[in-house]
């Protein structure tokens, strides 16, 4: 997680940072006040919170499998095939997808499962390739850096086609990180675009995916405007955009554009995640209302609901022990909490709502799942509370008091700060 503090020794280097690079795709040197160790290391520290705060990882080993290989396919081919770069499909049912400094790339659920074939995964991926290797989110973060935008009070700065109301379930909160975005131009996106398809085929990659994904979005965008708003939002999946990769098409040689579109093996590796998506569309909708404390009745039906379309989505459960929890149906909601983190273990929500759940009747397995928090999303004051709760209540008073030390330290200005530093007073 980078903290504040993270930023204020970056800015301290601010004038060791200042300096020119050359940009690896336009060949053109650039004003670059992060070099790029620091875009890398960025990019690497950014990626567990990035994924966390998309509802983690999906729990599909085929699938990851799938999107890492067409992704690292398309990156070897790139203007910057040495990069560590790392591809995950992630449980947002929103249609998007994004890419961190240095190269982490997310795609999600719902995007994922709208594609028709392996071309079109590898379009999109190509796509957030481009705005790495063109070092988009540098250039942006370089502008909010000379803004002074990015020194806002802990908040975590994060490239993405979009993150206006980010999160299922305003999870900013319960992840403890406000995000600061910078969205892209319009010749940035174009230039995305045209990258990405030269990449897609240099890979061996049909033309027409990229041609058969953007026309699957302005299909949607027409029918549910609601579900693909975030998608390239700030620039949507424009007529023109699709035009003008028609023409990049129509340039290309016949044998690259008669290329057949792989299907078959996408069917197969995507097929969980089509099956679930009517369950994870009525989970959207239902878990929209979680907030408001009189619609709660009304959003645990439809997470119920989510629930039997889909019982072995793990993330569905977590929603719907939320919605039990706030309705205070403790038994159930422990029995749903359990499920969801034993269905989706890599998944920081479920581990952070089973801990919660099961501190009073099972303080051990609470901190078994708060471990599991910790390791997947580090840094976050709520989970040193939780944990030091658990231990508190298995007698282990001197962890639990380092626990609530680094709550406090976490969030010094808070409400979970000091609710730990009280406890930890009454330890000491
Ligand atoms: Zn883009």
């Amino acid at each position: 997680m980078v903290t504040k503090t993270a930023f204020a020794v970056l800015l301290t280097s601010f004038a060791a940072l200042l300096g020119c690079t050359v940009n690896p795709v336009t060949g053109r040197s650039q004003l670059d006040l992060m070099g790029e160790a620091q875009e890398l290391e960025m990019g690497k520290r950014l990626y567990p919170g990035a994924i966390q705060q998309s509802l983690g990882p999906i729990t599909d080993e085929a699938l990851q499998e799938e999107v890492g290989r067409v992704g690292q396919s398309v990156a070897a081919v790139s203007h910057r095939p040495g990069l560590e770069y790392h591809f995950t499909a992630v449980n947002d049912p929103e249609v998007n997808a994004f890419a961190l400094p240095g190269g982490k790339i997310c795609i999600t659920r719902g995007l994922v499962s709208r594609l028709q074939s392996e071309d079109g995964m590898a379009a999109v991926l190509g796509h957030e390739v481009g705005h790495v290797t063109a070092r988009h989110a540098v250039a942006a973060y370089n502008r909010q850096l000379l803004a002074g935008a990015i020194l806002l009070g802990g908040s975590v700065y994060m490239e993405a086609e979009d993150v206006r109301n980010r999160g299922l379930i305003g999870l900013g909160a319960l992840v403890g990180a406000q995000l600061v975005m910078a969205s892209y131009s319009r010749e940035q996106e174009r230039q995305s675009d045209e990258l990405g398809m030269d990449y897609a085929v240099r890979a061996g990659y049909s033309p027409a995916g990229m041609i058969e994904t953007q026309r699957v979005l302005l299909d949607l965008q027409k029918k549910e405007p609601g579900v693909v708003q975030r998608l390239f939002a700030d620039h949507p999946m424009s007529a023109e955009r699709q035009r003008t990769a028609e023409e990049r098409v129509a340039k290309l040689p016949a044998d690259v554009v008669e290329r057949p579109l792989k299907v078959a093996q996408f069917r197969e590796v995507s097929r969980n995640v089509v099956a679930a998506r009517p369950a994870w569309d009525k989970a959207r909708e239902a878990s929209a209302l979680l907030g408001d404390q009189k619609k709660l009745p009304e959003a645990e039906a439809g997470l119920a609901e989510a629930v039997r379309m889909a019982p072995r989505e793990g993330v569905l459960r977590t929603l719907h022990a939320m919605a039990l929890a706030g309705l205070k149906k403790q038994p159930e909601a422990v029995a749903e909490g359990r499920q969801g983190a034993l269905l989706a273990p890599d998944v920081y929500l479920g581990r952070i709502v089973a801990g919660q759940l099961l501190l009073q009747p099972e303080p051990a397995a609470a901190l078994l799942h708060l471990d599991t928090a910790e390791r997947l999303f580090p840094g976050v004051a709520q989970v040193s509370l939780l944990r030091g709760r658990a231990l508190e209540a298995l007698g282990r008073r001197p962890e639990a008091l380092t626990a609530y030390k680094q709550a406090s330290e976490r969030d010094p200005n808070g409400e979970i700060g000091h609710e730990a530093a009280s406890r930890a007073r009454s330890l000491e």
